[in-house]
């Protein structure tokens, strides 16, 4: 698939208000600042797709992108969560949201989960973990930021999430990706495309 060829579609509040379910899609979802626009930016090579560093607090939306003319295809950018300063009550909300979207939604066919490799696994990041082992449904994590870290050092977090993950390897895959470096990215289309073109 051309990645390239992404365009925004339309936002949605809650799972009522997305698009029609049908074709398929895969979701991003990661702790806000884990890097998650920018990687979305990157495998699209779009500089401005996805915003980066969202105001935090502010209600959270779904981005849907199609990938070409058709819409059958689509990159869906979920809330980033974990901003210490939003109000319980909206953090339930969006944990709603996004468990909703997850639980019920047919044409999803993966999640593309975001964390900093230098903070990988928040509590959060499990839960979502759990979420999508309830459903079968397959993750593929990209422990981002990778330039951050030495070679040995970004080598040895993929080996930890790894051994730490390993009750969920039919589920899930990790991978080490840069969008600063532009590392790790056809990696990522190849597992996009085997579950968007299945
Ligand atoms: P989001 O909240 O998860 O969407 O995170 P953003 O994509 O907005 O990134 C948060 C911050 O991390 C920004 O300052 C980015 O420039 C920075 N960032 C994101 N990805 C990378 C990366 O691969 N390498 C480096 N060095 N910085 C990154």
């Amino acid at each position: 698939l051309n990645y390239q060829t992404a365009r925004f579609l339309t936002s949605a509040p809650t799972l009522a208000a997305c698009p029609p379910d049908s074709g398929s899609e895969v979701a991003f979802a990661g702790r806000s600042n884990a890097g998650k626009s920018s990687a979305i930016n990157a495998l699209t090579r779009q500089k401005a797709l996805a915003r980066t560093s969202k105001t935090p607090g502010r209600t959270q939306l779904i981005n849907f992108f199609a990938l070409g003319e058709e819409s059958e295809r689509r990159l869906v950018d979920l809330p980033g969560y974990g901003f210490a300063k939003v109000p319980e009550q909206v953090k339930l909300e969006w944990q709603r949201h996004l468990s909703d979207y997850l639980q019920r939604r047919a044409s999803l066919r993966g999640l593309v989960l975001v964390m900093d490799v230098r903070h990988p696994l928040t509590e959060f990041d499990q839960t979502l973990l759990g979420w999508a082992d309830d459903k079968a449904m397959p993750v593929h994590i990209l422990l981002t930021k990778a330039d951050k870290l030495k070679r040995g050092a970004a080598a040895s977090a993929l080996q930890q999430v790894r051994s730490r993950l390993r009750e969920w390897e039919d589920l899930v895959s990790i991978q080490l990706f840069s969008s600063l470096k532009g590392q790790g990215i056809e990696e990522v289309h190849a597992r996009l495309d085997a579950w968007l073109l299945d």
